[in-house]
């Protein structure tokens, strides 16, 4: 059986949700995604209750791309604490503001509370382009050292508009692994149509630690997208994400099993286990649960 991972959820604390007007005006971005108040918000506590429903065993939360170091801060701890108080079930990441002086010294701490790595990073929200890689050496350093994936958002450079979209485009992001080709990356969204260029050795060669997500996919992308994508990459560098609470975490996990086409052991890679490696994920209660 495999234990089913979603390498890529967003959570908040309660209070943001609850104060979700103020938080429109305390941040250009966080109102660009949430001012409709029909644009769900989710918190630990919706998580794992999603979580059960869908059978996933764990999931790995990230926050919001905050512009300001204090929010990403205060973001950081309800993280920890979501995910202490979650018997190992919820995995997280720390946001920082990355080109921010104390970016990677945030890191840092994050990652002795226990944070798998970094992200989601976002470019348009923070302040910063991926093609302009220089400013991000002190937060890929740690990273590095500290052998921490970050998560990125990167987005398609054709194709609908819609809100959170961004610049992020795959010509952008690859400027930043060409500089840094040996941090460990998770490109988020199918990494705006990246895949496809790997096709050119020399972008392969860029690419080479480099891993997609599939996160909110049914809604940019028909379904065949995972076959068609761990033939371009291989099985070992697609994970499986939802991003929710943008997509439900049952159906989109129930599609990927039924419509994926991709066999049982592509599953097994893409469901869990290159989610386990890429963020050093240690599962001693699910490894227990199903010797
Ligand atoms: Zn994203």
């Amino acid at each position: 059986m495999t234990v089913i991972i979603d390498a890529h959820v967003h959570i908040f604390p309660p209070e943001i949700v609850l104060r979700r007007a103020e938080f429109c005006q305390r941040d250009r971005w966080f109102a660009q995604l949430y001012s409709n108040p029909r644009v769900r918000l989710a918190t630990a506590e919706h998580l794992l209750a999603s979580m059960n429903e869908a059978g996933i065993a764990v999931s790995i939360a990230a926050g919001f791309p905050w512009s300001d170091p204090g929010l990403c801060a205060y973001h950081n701890e309800y993280l920890a604490e979501a995910a202490q108080q979650s018997a190992g079930r919820i995995a997280w990441l720390a946001t920082v503001v990355p080109h921010h002086p104390q970016a990677a010294s945030e890191a840092e701490r994050c990652f002795q509370r226990g944070a798998s790595g970094v992200g989601e990073l976002n470019a348009d929200a923070q302040g910063f382009a991926w093609d302009e890689p220089e400013v991000l050496e002190g937060l890929v350093e740690v990273c590095v050292a500290t052998r921490r994936p970050i998560l990125a958002h990167v987005s398609e450079p054709l194709g609908h508009h819609y809100a959170g979209k961004g610049t992020a485009w795959p010509q952008r992001f690859v400027r930043f692994v060409e500089r840094f080709p040996d941090v460990m990356v998770v490109a988020a969204h199918w990494g705006g149509g990246l895949p496809f260029y790997e096709l050119m050795p020399e972008v392969a060669q860029a690419t080479k630690n480099v891993h997609y997500d599939s996160a909110a996919s049914t809604y940019l992308y028909r379904f065949r997208v995972f076959r068609l994508v761990v033939d371009l990459v291989g099985p070992q560098r697609v994970l499986f994400a939802s991003d929710y609470p943008v997509l439900r975490q049952k159906r989109f996990v129930e599609r990927v099993q039924t419509e994926g086409t991709l066999t049982a052991s592509e599953l097994r890679a893409v469901l869990s286990e290159n989610a386990q490696r890429v963020y050093g994920l240690h599962l001693p209660f699910v490894e227990e649960r199903h010797r």
